[in-house]
């Protein structure tokens, strides 16, 4: 079977291994007789999936027990207003770094609920810096300190993290979440959408320490309410199975390929192979982006002009190499390099931008 090189940002590349033992057991999940999404989440068989799903984050992730993982329908942008409505309502007051479209986008939520206080805004520099984590301060009496720890348009990662003292750090890891270890003695809740590095579309895997639980806002709708989805454990309502099944498949996949340490790695090679080739490219790939905080998992480029972009991405889908437009925001160039690309399929792509630049130069 021939399968694309899949460098889209999201939804974006899953195993093919885990494609194909999900074909198998579409039609007849186990010998159960029927396919896992035409079965009830309450069954025996989605139970086990479920606590499978739950227990392999744990384990992965190394979560502390005094944090409670969570998966909520509706993806990071449904975070966007929950994470306000139960943890700023009421005229409190929280901290926001903003560090491109992901990080201002939940700040836009966060300002309709409740005051936030701007530590950074990298608009002059176009967003294509980080600050020095050392110098940022929570605010005195702060609900939370949020922070995208990849933006996944612009391709900036945070490589460390500021100490807020008792203002919880809340992160959205969308974008690079299972991509390196998680320090979560530094965080009080992270969340991300699925459909990067986990699995496909259709929820968020959000990680809460306790004592944030306690402060939320008592005044909830049920499913806006972190208490619910966790005195649940994720079963409240009807949870996205199918995703969760495909993720459960993921991790238990990194578990057998060595956990965060190797998967993180193996990230630090393929991203270095394509920033080695720009580098060296004497200018004919150019990355906006400062080389201390260059992303390990959206890599962004230009080149001299918008035809030689559109030229190379046509190239390139050709060879069977797809996702490699830069968002419509910005234009450009973006290759998507999430945990289940292999190596090979980088490889393939930095052959390819260094037959392009020998072309045409
Ligand atoms: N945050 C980041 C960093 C993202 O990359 C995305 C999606 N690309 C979102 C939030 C929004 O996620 P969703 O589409 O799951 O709502």
């Amino acid at each position: 079977m021939s399968h694309a090189k899949n460098f889209y940002a999201g939804p974006s590349v899953l195993p093919v291994s885990v494609l194909e033992e999900i074909q198998k057991d579409m039609v007849d999940y186990k010998g159960s007789g029927l396919s896992l999404i035409e079965t009830s989440h309450r069954s025996a068989e989605y139970g086990q999936v479920h606590k499978n799903a739950m227990n392999l984050v744990r384990e992965i992730f190394g979560v502390p027990d005094n944090f409670k993982i969570l998966f909520i329908g509706g993806g990071a942008t449904l975070q966007f207003s929950m994470i306000p409505l139960n943890f700023l309502s009421g005229g409190k007051t929280c901290d926001f770094t903003l560090t491109g479209t992901w990080s201002k986008k939940a700040y836009a939520d966060a300002k309709k609920v409740g005051n936030v206080n701007v530590v950074y805004d990298g608009k002059d520099n176009s967003y294509t810096r980080l600050p020095d984590p050392s110098t940022l301060k929570a605010s005195p009496g702060s609900s939370y300190f949020h922070i995208t720890s990849n933006e996944t348009i612009g391709g900036i990662q945070w490589k460390d993290w500021p100490d807020t003292g008792d203002v919880p750090i809340i992160c959205d890891m969308s974008s690079d979440i299972m991509s390196r270890p998680i320090p979560f003695e530094k965080f009080g809740m992270i969340y991300a959408g699925a459909q990067k590095n986990l699995g496909p579309s259709g929820f968020a895997v959000v990680i809460i320490r306790d004592d944030m639980l306690e402060k939320c806002n008592p005044n909830m709708t049920a499913f806006l309410d972190y208490k619910v989805h966790a005195e649940k454990e994720s079963l409240y309502n009807t949870p996205p199975v199918f995703s969760i099944y495909a993720m459960s498949l993921v991790l238990e996949k990194v578990k057998a390929e060595g956990g965060l340490k190797e998967v993180e790695k193996r990230n630090k090679e393929k991203s270095k192979l394509i920033y080695d080739v720009m580098d060296k490219s004497n200018g004919f790939y150019k990355s906006p982006v400062d080389v201390s905080v260059r992303s390990d998992m959206n890599v962004v480029f230009t080149m001299a002009n918008e035809e030689l972009e559109k030229e190379f991405v046509a190239q390139a889908k050709a060879k069977q190499m797809v996702g490699l437009k830069g968002h419509v925001s910005v234009g450009g160039c973006r290759a998507s390099i999430y945990n289940s690309l292999p190596l090979s399929d980088v490889v393939a792509l930095v052959e390819f931008m260094q037959e392009f630049q020998k072309a045409k130069s």
